[in-house]
């Protein structure tokens, strides 16, 4: 990265959190992890699906270990998360393992906003959700959202032996929506020095790895490599105001119910190509990491080479979708940097419905 030549006015937070990343720490860092924050009874909480890599932790934490909670679904509905918090007070915890994707660690913040529990996250994808301090609760179908310090992990353990299972479709999708955070924290109004040198090398890192993962999903070095780049685009999102990609994923997902990741993977080239004019600093950092002159095409090509969705229609949305979704998110424009129009978000939209060249 360049020095800024701007002058430099900024304003940059960090959270004590202590982050440790290695193969095997899930097993072997986290009774460490634990002992560090002077804990003894933590309950484990993963989805059903995570049980079995969960229960190793939990094996591995011994008499510290309070119990095991399968109980994470995908949004934390509001009535998984009562009962989990029901759990931890029968079980006497004085803190949260949690072990799993964004899901998992979305329950375990939801136990640490309700009771102000201590959380620790053993992440097995690439959400980046363990380095940030924002839930979600889900209520009646609609998917609140909110900011507390409480809920950010004090601890992550990263192994990215976890992640070796991963399915491929699932480790590009979801490495593509890592890569949407750190490209929006690039022009975020809440941007630091810091946060841009982070989100530059953590878009180096996964678009890297992500070719090698998808050619071999058993590399440890190029699993390990995305995960360093989860972690450095996570700590992005953690830091900053997300601006119009994350809004459009949030109305597309909340009112459509489109998926969660793969929805993050088709919508990013065509956000970015209509930022692109107002944003050329961001754009030229993301042009740096990933060697190219086109970063929309670029990412577009990246997601399709390596088998991921190219269009909204193969997700479900239709033409008749797209003025609804306009209207929500041109209603509640987030921070962004170029204005957030009706017609500007319907013809975004229009492209990423059909798939077209960004
Ligand atoms: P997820 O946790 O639901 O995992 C997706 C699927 O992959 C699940 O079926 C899970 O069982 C499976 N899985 C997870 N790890 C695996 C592994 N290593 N091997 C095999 N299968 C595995 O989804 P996600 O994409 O990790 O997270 C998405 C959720 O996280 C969404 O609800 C999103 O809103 C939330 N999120 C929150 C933040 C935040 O800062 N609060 C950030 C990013 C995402």
């Amino acid at each position: 990265m360049s020095t800024p030549d701007a002058p430099l006015d900024f304003a940059y937070e960090s959270r004590p959190a202590r982050v440790v990343f290695r193969p095997g720490a899930a097993v072997s860092a986290t009774p460490d992890a634990v002992a560090r924050l002077g804990l003894r009874r933590l309950l484990v909480v993963c989805g059903s699906r995570g049980e079995a890599t969960a229960r190793a932790v939990a094996d591995a934490l011994g008499d510290s270990c309070a119990g095991l909670h399968a109980g994470a679904r995908m949004h934390v509905p509001v009535e998984v998360a009562d009962r989990a918090v029901e759990v931890v007070r029968a079980a006497g915890a004085d803190g949260c393992v949690a072990v799993g994707g964004g899901s998992a660690i979305g329950l375990g913040k939801a136990i640490a906003l309700r009771t102000g529990l201590p959380l620790i996250a053993v992440p097995s994808t690439y959400s980046g959700s363990e380095m940030t301090p924002v839930w979600g609760l889900t209520e009646d179908g609609a998917k609140r959202t909110g900011r507390d310090p409480v809920v950010q992990p004090r601890s992550v353990v990263y192994d990215p032996e976890l992640t070796l299972s991963l399915p491929v479709p699932l480790s590009v999708t979801s490495g593509v929506n890592a890569l949407a955070h750190a490209a929006e924290a690039l022009y975020a109004p809440d941007v630091s020095p810091l946060v841009s040198l982070m989100a530059e090398e953590g878009v180096r890192a996964m678009a890297g790895a992500l070719p090698a993962v998808a050619a071999a999903p058993d590399d440890l070095g190029a699993r390990g490599r995305a995960l360093y780049g989860a972690w450095l685009c996570g700590s992005c999102l953690g830091a900053t105001t997300m601006g119009l990609h994350h809004k459009l994923c949030h109305v597309l997902g909340g009112t459509f119910g489109l998926p969660h990741a793969q929805t993050h993977t088709v919508v990013l080239p065509y956000a970015l190509a209509y930022n692109a004019p107002a944003a050329p600093r961001a754009i030229a950092a993301l042009e740096r990491a990933l060697g190219t002159d086109d970063v929309p095409r670029f990412l577009r090509d990246l997601a399709g080479r390596l088998g991921a969705p190219r269009s909204l229609a193969e997700l479900g949305l239709t033409e008749a979708d797209l003025a609804v979704a306009a209207v929500q998110v041109a209603g509640q424009p987030p921070p962004n940097p170029r204005e957030v129009t009706e017609d500007g978000v319907f013809g975004l939209l229009k492209a990423a419905l059909q798939g077209a060249t960004p």
